[in-house]
Order: C-alpha cells, then sequence, then structure tokens
C-alpha cells in the first residue's frame, strides 16, 4: 500500500471546475476485489483454457458446457466478492459532479453494489442469463441438470448475458457512452487495457472534443502516452487520495 499518493494540484483544479465527468472502467478495477483480469484467470483450473477462446459465439457453440461452466465459475467468484476501495470511492464521485456518467466493460455488478445509481454496462452482466437464439433475458429455468439449461420458452441453449468477442455492443449503452465521453470536461480511464474496441475509442473521443484524460493503471497502456495525467498505481489506492484530494478543494 502506498502512503500518500501525491495528487497534482492542476488535476484536482480541473476537476473542482468540471460540471461532467465521465469514467470509463475494466477489470483492473476489480482486481482488488479478488475477480481477476483475464490475463490474470489464466492459472489454477482454468489454467489450461485461454478466456478469450472461451468467450465468442463460435466457441459456445463448439461446446457449450465448456463455456457455461467458465462462467458458472466466473459468476461464483463475482458473487462472493466485494467492492474495494475504488469502486466505493467511484459511487462517492459520482454525487460531486452535476453530471457524471460511469461507463463500465466490467460484468461482475460491482459498481452497483457499491451504491453508483447509474452505471452504463457496455459488456453485459454476467449475473444476467439470456437465451442463445431469442437473445431474450430469462430469469428463471427448471433445474433439471442440463448444462447449460435449456431456454424454458423455446428449449434453446441459456448462456449469460454478456458481449463475447465477435459480438455487438449493446446499441444504447454504447450510445450513452459515446455521448459521455464527447461531451465530458474530464475523462478517467480506470484499470483498462484500452485495446478492446470500440470502448477502447471512447478516451480518444474524449480527448478530441478537448477533455482533460487521465489514466489510472498500474502498466502503461496504448493511452498512456495521450492522457494529460497518468496516475500510476492500482484503483484501490489512487481512487481514494483522489476523492480525499478532492475534499479538500
Ligand atoms: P483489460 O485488459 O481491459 O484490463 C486489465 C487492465 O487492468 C490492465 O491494463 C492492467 O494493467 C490493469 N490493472 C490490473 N490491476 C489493476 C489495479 N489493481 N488497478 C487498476 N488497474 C489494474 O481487461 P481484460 O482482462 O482483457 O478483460 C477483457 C474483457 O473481459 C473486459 O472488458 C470484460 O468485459 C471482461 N472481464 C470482466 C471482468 C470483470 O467484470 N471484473 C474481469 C475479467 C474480464
Amino acid at each position: 500500500m502506498i502512503a500518500h499518493m501525491t495528487i497534482p494540484k492542476d488535476l484536482i483544479g480541473q476537476l473542482a471546475r468540471a460540471r461532467s465527468v465521465a469514467v470509463l472502467t475494466g477489470a483492473g478495477v476489480s482486481v482488488e476485489s479478488g475477480v481477476p483480469t483475464f490475463r490474470a484467470a489464466q492459472t489454477g483450473l482454468w489454467a489450461k483454457y485461454n478466456p478469450e477462446e472461451l468467450s465468442t459465439p463460435r466457441a459456445f457453440r463448439r461446446n457449450p458446457r465448456l463455456v457455461w461452466e467458465w462462467y458458472a465459475w466466473l459468476r461464483q467468484l463475482v458473487a462472493e466478492a466485494r467492492p474495494n476501495a475504488a469502486h466505493l470511492a467511484l459511487a462517492q464521485m459520482e454525487k460531486l459532479f452535476p453530471e457524471f456518467n460511469l461507463i463500465t466493460q466490467n460484468i461482475d455488478s460491482l459498481h452497483q453494489r457499491a451504491g453508483s445509481r447509474d452505471v452504463i454496462e457496455l459488456h453485459g452482466n454476467v449475473t444476467r442469463t439470456k437465451c442463445f437464439d431469442e437473445d431474450v433475458v430469462v430469469a428463471s429455468w427448471p433445474d433439471i441438470g442440463d448444462v447449460p439449461p435449456k431456454c424454458p420458452h423455446c428449449g434453446g441453449l441459456l448462456r449469460p448475458d454478456v458481449v463475447w468477442f465477435e459480438e455487438q455492443l449493446p446499441e444504447a449503452a454504447m450510445e450513452r457512452a459515446a455521448t459521455a465521453s464527447a461531451t465530458c470536461d474530464v475523462f478517467l480511464s480506470i484499470g483498462t487495457a484500452a485495446v478492446v474496441y470500440p470502448a477502447a475509442a471512447l478516451p480518444g473521443d474524449a480527448l478530441r472534443h478537448g477533455a482533460v484524460v487521465v489514466e489510472i493503471n498500474p502498466q502503461p497502456t496504448p493511452l498512456t502516452d495521450r492522457a494529460h495525467f497518468v496516475l500510476t498505481g492500482s484503483a484501490g489506492e489512487v481512487l481514494p487520495e483522489l476523492l480525499r484530494a478532492l475534499g479538500k478543494e
């Protein structure tokens, strides 16, 4: 744990003046809750699988049981996880600005569980299930031991309601995210490698429209060289510091 990270005064000034703030979070924000990034998830039971190869419609067609079981493991992990200091700080920040848009690529509900009220989910949510054929959310199904279970309406296979590689992002969420990024005064990119499109384009949109762009990540990313401020560290350490510094303004 870092003792005290110095948050640049200029950044605090920019935030204190901001009317509209947009935040994009990625898997890194949930690492301190014990939910690994996909790269880090390649350990233990699932070490021999590449999660990116389990997260496609093709993979599901080829081996629906394997894909269902991988997401069942992730769902269990997420259910047992608790929001960390980063999620909690973001839930507090929502109250500080006239407009605050929290855009997430995470599928774990930890922002909502931390108290964030309006989360723009770009990649769906692993706690929801939908029909693979009909693409509609299914709330319950008879548990008769099928893996994956079958849709109670059409008998098709059920799958997690997440966006897989090669699939479209939900249009309404993407539209809101694009508008928020293009109209904000300050944009925070937190715990995301900024390589999975179209979400990875959002910081660039914010930059083009003149926003102050801030990156929070322990590792450099393709955004690092273009960001106005780079706070190198874990989200769970940096965000509470940022919130404290903002509170003193
Ligand atoms: P990613 O590569 O965007 O995120 C990993 C990033 O987090 C890296 O840049 C890494 O340096 C950074 N990071 C690691 N620890 C951090 C910390 N403590 N604080 C801040 N940053 C930290 O994500 P990915 O793993 O390639 O995931 C791809 C997609 O898979 C996601 O967009 C999401 O849809 C899904 N996914 C979701 C979760 C989740 O919901 N928690 C977890 C894994 C994957």
